[in-house]
């Protein structure tokens, strides 16, 4: 019994220890290893350069096998405006976080400034310019875990 109480009041003060340790670091890994297919950390996850800006990948069947959905957060530099492309095997929805801009679709434009969403049909080609100051910031989502994208011209990988 003595023994058990010992081992509980060990695991005790690691607990507290790990707590505390989070807490003095923001951005330590809140993932654990048995969920490391069901969450993502935008911290950890890689970062996608363009000479537009920049995507990072928060969920799609790579980082989330089985995955039926693809989620990102695309920024788009001040004056500049991502590749002509489309998608054929799902549509996009794009929420627009902060920042404004020139949505291409087909030959169409319209203007999407923060809170606007839009969706993109699959097939449809598309591009997003930055009309602002600042970065213009965007969730997007797929109807697929395996998003395939075909670029109408260079898509300016960094
Ligand atoms: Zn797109």
């Amino acid at each position: 019994m003595k023994t058990i109480s010992l081992v509980l009041l060990s695991l005790g003060l690691l607990l507290t220890g790990t707590a505390a340790d989070d807490k003095s670091n923001p951005h330590a890994s809140g993932v654990p290893a048995a969920w490391a297919e069901k969450v993502t950390d935008i911290a950890e996850l890689p970062v996608e350069r363009y000479d537009w800006g920049t995507v990072q990948w928060l969920a799609n069947r790579k980082l989330m096998p089985g995955s039926e959905q693809t989620m990102g957060l695309a920024t788009i530099l001040p004056g500049k405006q991502n590749a002509a492309h489309y998608h054929p095997n799902c549509e996009e929805i794009l929420y627009v976080l902060s920042g404004e801009g020139l949505q291409h679709y087909d030959d169409r434009v319209m203007a999407l400034k923060a809170g606007m969403t839009i969706r993109i049909p699959a097939k449809v080609k598309h591009s997003l310019a930055n009309t602002g100051r600042e970065p213009l910031r965007a969730l997007v989502s797929f109807s697929s875990g395996d998003r395939k994208t075909v670029w109408l011209s260079s898509p300016g990988l960094k």
